[in-house]
Formats: C-alpha cells, structure tokens, sequence
C-alpha cells in the first residue's frame, strides 16, 4: 500500500500532457498484450493507433502514473468497445420472436440452444427449439437431448422420413410455434469445419424462410484469429445481428472478442463457458477486457490508486505542502478532514514518520474543534494567510473576539508553525518538489 502511494505522490507536481514516450512504452506493452490474446494484427493496429490518439489529449493524473494512466485508457477503450452497445435480444411485437443460430461446426451452437432456451424459460419465456442441422445424422438428437436438460420442447423432422429439408423444418417450426403458443423459437443450424459456399446457401435460405428478429454468429474464442476471416464470411453470407462467444472456460485470453467487434460492429450478446447448460450467461465487457489485456492485477491496483487518492485535495495539498505556505485556513480544513478521516486524514496517516503529526490532530475532539474554527474565524483573510502577522495585540484581540483565552490563541499559533514545519519536511522527503526544505 504504501509504495503505491509513495509512487503516486511522486506523480503530484507532473503537469500538462502525457508525453510522447510514456505512452509509446506503454503501447508497446499493450500490443503484445492484445496479440497474445491472439487479437488479429490488423485490429492491433487500428486499435493502438486509436489509443495512441487519446492518450495524447490525456491530462496527467494526479493519482496515476503515465503507465497505469495508458493502461487505463486502453481498459476504457476495451470496454467501451466491446460493450458500448451492448443490447438485450430483439423480441418481436408479435411473438414468436425467432433466433437463428449460425457458425462453424462444433462452435458451440447445439450447446447454446439448449444454454440459451434454459436462459429464456427462467425469464418467463416458452421457447421452442428447432433441429434445422439434418446435415450430421446424430444432430437431430443431440438437440433434444439438450432440450430435454432444458426442459424444453425441440421441433424436429419425423423419423423415417429420410433426410429432411431444413427450410421446410423451419416454416413448418414457425407455424408450430405459432400454434402452440410458443413466444420464442431458436432455430438450431449445420455448420461446417471450414466456411463453405453450399453451407452459407442453405443458412441464407433458412433465414428467408423465417425472417429471424435476430442472428446470432456463434464463434469459438478459442480460434483466435481465424474470428476474423469467420466472421467476415458469416457477415456476408448470412448477416447476423449479435455474437456469443462459446468456450471461454478454455484457456484463450479472448481476443476473438475484439477482432469480431471491430470487423463486423455487430455486439456481443452472450457468453458460454462450459459444457454444462448453466455455463452461460449474458456478455460482461469489463471481465472481457480484462482478460484480452491480462493485466487483472494491474487494473485492480488502478482502481484502487484512484480510490485512496482524491485529486483535488491532494492537488492543493501538495502544492501548499511543498511550498511551506500552508495557512491556517487549511490546517482547519485538514483538521476537520481529520474528523470526518477525509482522504488527507488517511494520506497523512499512511506517511511513515506521520505519526507524530496524525496523534496531533487525531486528538482533537468535536468540542475543541469547534473552538479552533472560532478562533480561525475571528481573525482576518490576512492573518489567516500569513499567520507569522499575529503578534501580541492581535492576539488579544482574537481571544476577545472569538471568546478564548490568549493562551488558547498561543497555542494554535504555535500548533500551526510545529505542523507547518513538519508537512514541509515530509512533503521535500517524499520528492513532491518545490521548495520544501527536504533532502531530495
Ligand atoms: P455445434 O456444432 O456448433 O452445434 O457445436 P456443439 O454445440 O455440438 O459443440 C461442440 C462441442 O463443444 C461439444 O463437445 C460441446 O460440448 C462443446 N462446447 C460447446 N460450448 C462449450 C463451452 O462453452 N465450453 C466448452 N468447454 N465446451 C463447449
Ligand atoms: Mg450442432
């Protein structure tokens, strides 16, 4: 905790922009974050450019340091990307609301229907799920094993009919669902390994055939790169209207996420994690964010650097600090922080060697802070500025105008030039730079 805060304060008396150099080191480290992630080049590229381009505007933080600032940036970026339009699933006016699954084979879409009917029976739904793969000949079943889990009802072609035609299947599912009262139909599809022509033809015909409200492109996090060559073809070929992301139990750091987004504009709805139905649930841009940069530890720390640091106090304090002009005004404020254990109470208490200083004002009880803010007020702005002015009369004066005795005024006089001395030491100590008086 400490070296956090001692880095942060050494970051006080930095003004201006984030220089060019800050900010190169520290992209340099995110782009190797993002292709480890398996973040397809080109979206590397564009990506840091942009970012390159907002940390330049960037202010330096008071509570950051450059590094952390960049990283923080790019946190934001990620997550506003990924997430900034995050939306719930279309529902149509007038049910059945249709969702059509498509990807590659062994994405994740069998699995998904059934996570996803689950999902959507828990919010009060009555799904309908429909075998549209008549390509593989166990596919049939295994959705209605899922669907079983699910306890939900699957549509599929009769047995014994032959190979069925699956644009025929949907209408007829849509029908069904119409009929029975089904408010939403997931319509299950054929993937192949590769992207191929006849496979795109049949989903397009199958989309016609249902006119979906929405298209779910399900993509396996764990194909990295190839997202993006994926995607594109589905984009294309079929046109879908939101991602899920299937496998991120798997040992990805989720870059497809990103590639996907950035290439196809199109939200990312869902996440699976498991084989398990339950292993599903709606997308999280920050956990995703944080998983594509791999820096959890790093944004945790951020957070927290930004949370034990108010900016404006600390701003103000340091300069006073460094400088030796601390008036009575602001050790009247820092005492009432005391009280209240404000953030320059806990800044101070954290200082080592600030013990002496933190016993000082931690004694001071309501009672005896109030008759300090009197005697504060009974003086002028001008002896308020620059204590050193009030002698002997002006003393009297004060005991007298704000009912304390001149001892009483001696005291916090002299309380006021031992503190003042004592912050300039530690403020010179702790490099915030200036004229402190310190050793650094
Ligand atoms: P489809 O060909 O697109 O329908 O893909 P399937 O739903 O059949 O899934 C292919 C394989 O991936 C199956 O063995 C699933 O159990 C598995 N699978 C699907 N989703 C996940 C997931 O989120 N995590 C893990 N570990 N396995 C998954
Ligand atoms: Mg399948």
């Amino acid at each position: 905790l400490s070296d956090r805060l001692t880095a942060a304060l050494q970051t006080l008396t930095r003004k201006g922009r984030l220089s060019d150099a800050d900010i190169d080191a520290t992209a340099r480290e995110i782009r190797i974050a993002l292709l480890e992630a398996d973040v397809a080049l080109g979206v590397v590229k564009t990506f840091i450019a942009r970012i390159k381009e907002r940390a330049k505007g960037a202010e330096v933080s008071q509570a950051l340091n450059p590094a952390q600032q960049v990283v923080k940036i790019v946190n934001e970026e990620l997550v506003g990307i990924l997430g900034g339009e995050t939306r719930r699933l279309n529902l149509a006016k007038t049910p059945p609301t249709v969702i059509m699954l498509a990807g590659l084979q062994g994405a994740g879409k069998t699995t998904l229907a059934g996570k996803l009917a689950m999902w959507l029976k828990k919010q009060g739904h009555a799904p309908l799920l429909v075998a549209c793969d008549l390509q593989r000949p166990n596919a049939v079943t295994q959705l209605q094993v899922v669907g079983e889990r699910a306890g939900v009802t699957t549509f599929a072609p009769e047995p014994g009919n032959g190979v069925g035609d699956p644009v025929d299947v949907a209408r007829r599912a849509i029908a069904e669902a119409k009929h029975a009262q089904y408010d939403v139909v997931v319509v299950d599809t054929a993937g192949r390994l590769g992207v191929d022509e006849e496979l795109m033809k049949q989903a397009a015909d199958i989309r016609d055939a249902v006119q979906p409200d929405e298209t779910l492109f399900v993509v396996d996090a764990m194909i990295g790169q190839d997202a993006v060559t994926t995607a594109e073809a589905f984009r294309d070929g079929v046109g879908f209207t939101g991602v899920v992301l299937t496998k991120l139990d798997g040992d990805a750091r989720g870059g497809a996420a990103l590639s996907v987004r950035e290439v196809t504009g199109q939200p990312i709805l869902f996440a699976s994690n498991g084989e398990k139905l339950e292993d599903f649930d709606t997308f999280h841009p920050d956990r995703m964010a944080s998983r594509i940069l791999g820096m959890g530890d790093m944004l945790t720390l951020i957070e927290q650097a930004e949370q034990a640091f108010d900016q404006d106090q600390a701003e103000k304090a340091a300069a006073k600090l460094s400088s030796g002009q601390l008036t009575l005004e602001d050790f009247l404020e820092q005492m009432l922080a005391v009280r209240k254990m404000g953030p320059i109470g806990n800044l101070l208490g954290m200082l080592p060697g600030a013990g002496q200083m933190k016993d000082q004002l931690a004694q001071v009880d309501d009672k005896h802070l109030d008759k300090l803010q009197a005697i504060i007020r009974g003086m002028t702005p001008a002896e308020r500025d620059d204590p050193k002015m009030i002698n002997g009369s002006r003393r009297l004066r004060i005991a007298n105008g704000s009912g304390v005795s001149v001892r009483e005024v001696n005291d916090l006089v002299n309380r006021f030039f031992e503190a003042r001395k004592m912050m300039a030491q530690m403020a010179g100590r702790f490099g915030f730079g200036g004229g402190g008086g310190g050793s650094k």
